[in-house]
């Protein structure tokens, strides 16, 4: 998996667990992420289907993009769409997205980079992969997440963060089998490089086959546990949770994951994101791309948009 990695783990400054931490989280669910599709017809896995959303919060959608091998001219992205009252994190951790939006912000995203958009009171944006992707086909993973805005911020600003794979911060354990990318918020006295409006942690961890791993995690956070690829443990009491499967964690101050000693040989290692975040607590009303408050807000979102108001697609555009 080409997302940021390094040749010998134990040269990265390890985890450090607070010693006062003796709360394991507890494993209140785990479920099956439901095959969908996306865009112009990219295939994802839902991660959060059939999920609470009071559990979910300050995050309310999580797609797993991919893992798919595209022949030629299959690769497929979106069109130009609005988005208001949140924030989409796209994460590439093999192949490679375009990006454009209507504030100026775009780019390449690929091999470990990061895309932090804050569409906040509005904006426009595209995201398909490159004309030789398209005409040579390949492997294409990542994900996209939604972290939502409180209702102080739905009106912010639009912003766009460009999070390249080596700003990322780089951890592992005691033994040096886990290879953790801190890449926003913070992990114990680590700090990821993206910039959030509310607090928040996103890491993704590999765990080479046979390693255990605990993490600590702020308790004031919710926790979520989403497995990229492989299969594995979540928990001191070791449910098994693999490939497309999500673990809520609820009370306690570290987070306990295991990976079986056999992986399958495409990845050869248990890859899971971990996410977590301190709980907005207010009502959450979405409809496609808007995420707002209230019904009414939705409405006057769906008019600002069909008004021209959340922004124009540029002369320039992809
Ligand atoms: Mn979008």
């Amino acid at each position: 998996m080409p997302a940021i990695t390094v040749e010998n783990p134990l040269e990265l400054p390890r985890v450090v667990m607070a010693l006062t931490t003796d709360r394991p989280r507890r494993v209140k669910s785990i479920t099956t992420a439901p095959r969908g599709l996306e865009g112009e017809g990219f295939p994802v896995r839902r991660a959060f289907a059939g999920i609470d959303l009071a559990d979910l919060d300050p995050f309310v959608h999580l797609d797993q993009m991919g893992e798919i091998d595209y022949g030629p001219g299959e690769p497929k992205g979106t069109p130009w769409h609005p988005h208001r009252g949140f924030e989409t994190v796209t994460y590439m951790i093999e192949g490679t997205f375009l990006h454009q939006d209507s504030i100026g912000g775009g780019g390449m995203i690929q091999n470990g980079a990061t895309q932090w958009m804050t569409a906040g009171a509005g904006i426009l944006h595209i995201e398909r992969p490159p004309d030789a992707l398209i005409d040579s086909g390949g492997l294409f993973h990542g994900i996209q997440l939604w972290v939502n805005l409180p209702a102080r911020l739905k009106m912010t600003n639009p912003r766009y963060q460009d999070i390249e794979a080596e700003s990322v911060s780089l951890l592992t354990n005691e033994n040096g089998d886990a290879i953790i990318r801190v890449i926003a918020g913070t992990l114990g006295d680590a700090a990821g490089p993206g910039s959030t409006h509310t607090p928040i942690t996103i890491v993704h961890v590999s765990l080479s086959p046979g390693g255990q791993l605990a993490l600590p995690w702020n308790p004031a956070y919710n926790a979520l546990t989403y497995v990229l690829a492989g299969q594995g443990t979540v928990g001191l009491d070791r449910h098994a949770i693999g490939e497309g499967q999500m673990a809520v964690h609820v009370d306690g101050d570290f987070l306990v994951l295991s990976a079986n000693e056999a992986q399958d040989s495409r990845t050869q290692a248990f890859e899971v994101l971990i996410l977590g975040g301190e709980p907005i607590r207010e009502p959450v009303a979405h409809y496609g791309p808007f995420v707002m408050n209230t019904k009414a807000e939705l409405q006057q979102a769906f008019e600002d948009y069909q008004a021209g108001r959340l922004g124009q697609i540029p002369a320039d555009h992809i």
